[in-house]
């Protein structure tokens, strides 16, 4: 390897984190506890991740509200819900793990709910057997964010805000850094570690009906990609059944799950509870059999007692809801905006106020509704990514030497359709693993020596190529483009047709991309943001569309016109997809064979 003395900052670390939300602070919180050098990497100002914008709650078995709840009601709760497609290890993990993790955060300062009796509260989601959420109002996240930086910044490692990286540095099949720039003064820096842990989010702003925030643009996926590590599962991308749909401007802005798991009925436009149509007949015992049942399912939520009685139909998982609603708007039952209703506003308001804090708010600034006296309308809008980087259960290691994933960057944990709240629990159990397993390797790994002079060179000039073109393509309309194929082609319900439609898409803006032009100049540019975000929504579009072509059937989160059933031959395999040149090349490898004690958890 030649050595390069860049003119520009470089800085070295045992560890490197990227990405600053719930996983990536986990991870690095870890690390410093080890005694070695961190650092600290985000696009975003620190406190301003993705995490920040969770609602709901966190899933954990702490057994405080439904004294039944146990780990292993919580592994089969997320298998089934996953549609058995999850890396059982770490469904495993991650249901006998996050009460701790969660205790721990109440340890660390974070206040949540509490019940009657002074313990942490918990919530009812769609697919969990019992009330598992741990939360704040509907603001849960945070304080999770909150908690954890805290903790981090006393925790004496380096933080590299506002700090895009658009390469992983590698030394053979090992990673050994990172390249990137300062988003205020658009210079680059380089970033020498003996291990690299992803911690980037999601993909979402592929699509345009979307919960997702700027910087969901997939940069992870993309970076791990190119760096030669495995992704599995893209074609799962979770569309959450409820969104907002009117005013256009805030069209996709989340509804969190809480208001059905407060007691919330959907209601199409003939005032049909239309979700009794759509519940699963293997299921269907799970939930409640009348409107009267599933009232006292609600009124004993709102007292904060237990009750036989079984919950609302509205609780079924967010796949299922989904695709209810898609197909009643479709079938002309939907709101005079393109959605349906959602009602909360039978319950006491000052009990919807105090419940829903957020939400209330959000309804009567943006829409002008109040929704403690009337129907929201709501609608599907792309949420998160099941798929990711493949990485060990134990570890979080990713197929490459150096480079460790986790949060929602990395896949398998929630197989073909995630639950409401392990989103947050799978942050922090698999965060907290990701540190200690970059710590491991970095003890034992020589260091990452000097960066690599070619790489580099081919990095900086990347960076400087769109504003070297006279003349080009505008990444807004580019960005414009991929929204709306992902969004016609790609979204909640798929056929080959159009699967290979959007292909050909991706091909051409792909073609347009490597044209991109922008003026101005470096420091603060969004469109040159824009530039290395489009590069990587287009690898994570390609991934995902090529993932949904090959399987043929339909499970969770993927729904295949074409294909309307489960397979059970795809049942025991995962989508992998890498790089092979310049072409990407997609598989699919046999499940972990899951263990008989855990398979009789699942039956019985
Ligand atoms: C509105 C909303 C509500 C939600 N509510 C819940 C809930 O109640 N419960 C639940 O379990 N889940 C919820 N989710 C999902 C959950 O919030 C996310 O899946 C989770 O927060 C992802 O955390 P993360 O640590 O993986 O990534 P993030 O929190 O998004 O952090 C990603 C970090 O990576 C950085 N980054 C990205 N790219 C780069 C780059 N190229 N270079 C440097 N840094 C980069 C970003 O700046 C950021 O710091 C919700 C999601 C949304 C959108």
């Amino acid at each position: 390897m030649t050595s390069a003395t860049p003119s520009y900052e470089t800085y070295e670390h045992d560890v490197l984190v990227i990405g600053a939300g719930g996983a990536g602070l986990r991870a690095a919180i870890e690390a410093a506890a080890a005694g070695v050098s961190v650092g600290l990497v985000c696009k975003s100002l620190l406190g301003k991740a993705h995490t920040v914008m969770a609602e709901g709650g966190v899933a954990a078995a702490l057994a405080n509200v439904a004294a039944a709840d146990t780990w292993q009601t919580h592994f089969r709760d997320t298998m089934v819900g996953g549609k058995m497609l999850n890396n059982w290890r770490m469904a495993q993990l991650h249901a006998q793990e996050a009460p701790e993790r969660v205790r721990e955060l109440e340890r660390w300062g974070a206040v949540f709910d509490r019940t009657r009796d002074g313990r942490i509260l918990q919530r009812p989601f769609g697919g969990h057997t019992h009330p598992r959420l741990a939360h704040v109002g509907d603001r849960t996240g945070l304080e999770m964010i909150r908690t954890l930086q805290d903790r981090a910044v006393q925790s004496g490692l380096a933080v590299y805000m506002e700090c895009t990286t658009t390469r992983l540095l590698t030394d053979g099949d090992r990673v050994t850094g990172a390249f990137g720039y300062w988003r205020t003064t658009g210079e680059p820096v380089a970033f020498a570690a003996k291990a690299v842990i992803l911690a980037t989010g999601g993909i979402g702003r592929a699509w345009e009906v979307s919960s997702n925030s700027w910087e969901y643009s997939g940069d992870g996926h993309a970076l791990a990609y190119q760096a030669g590590a495995e992704l599995i599962d893209m074609e799962f991308v979770q569309f959450h059944p409820t969104g907002m749909v009117w005013p256009p401007g805030v069209r996709g802005l989340l509804v969190t799950e809480a208001v059905r798991g407060e007691g919330g009925i959907l209601r199409n436009r003939d005032a049909e509870r239309f979700m009794w149509r759509y519940l699963p007949e293997e299921r269907r015992h799970e939930y409640a059999e009348t409107d009267e049942e599933a009232s006292r399912w609600v009124e004993a939520l709102s007292e904060g007692r237990e009750t036989d009685a079984r919950q609302p139909p509205e609780l079924s998982t967010r796949d299922n809801v989904a695709r209810a609603i898609h197909t009643e708007v479709r079938e002309g039952r939907g709101s005079g905006h393109g959605g349906v209703y959602l009602d909360i506003s039978y319950l006491p308001p000052d009990l919807v106020r105090r419940k829903l804090p957020s939400m209330y708010e959000q309804f009567r600034e943006l829409a002008d509704v109040d929704i403690t006296a009337g129907p929201m309308e709501v609608g599907p809008t792309c949420h998160y990514v099941m798929g990711g980087v493949r990485v060990d259960a134990e570890t979080a290691a990713s197929t490459r030497p150096g480079l460790f994933a986790a949060g929602e960057v990395a896949g398998g944990m929630h197989g073909a359709n995630r639950l409401g709240g392990n989103s947050l629990s799978d942050l922090l159990v698999f965060g907290q693993r990701a540190g200690a397993g970059a710590v491991a390797f970095a003890a034992d790994a020589p260091p990452a020596g000097a960066l690599d002079e070619e790489q580099l060179r081919d990095a900086e000039a990347e960076l400087a190529a769109p504003f070297d073109r006279p003349a080009g393509e505008n990444p807004y309309r580019l960005h414009a483009d991929l929204q709306a194929a992902m969004q016609s082609l790609v979204g909640i319900f798929r056929t080959a047709s159009d699967l290979e439609a959007a292909l050909a898409r991706i091909a051409q803006l792909r073609e347009r991309w490597e044209t991109v032009q922008v003026v101005g100049l470096r420091a603060f540019n969004p469109g040159w943001n824009l530039a290395f975000e489009l590069r990587n929504m287009l690898v994570c579009a390609e991934a995902v569309t090529r993932s949904a072509l090959q399987r043929t059937e339909t499970r969770g989160a993927h729904a295949r016109l074409d294909h309307p059933d489960l397979d059970p031959g795809w049942g025991s395999r995962n989508s992998t997809v890498a790089r092979d040149g310049e072409q990407m090349r997609v598989t699919a490898e046999p499940l972990p064979q899951l263990p008989d004690e855990l398979r009789r958890l699942i039956t019985t």
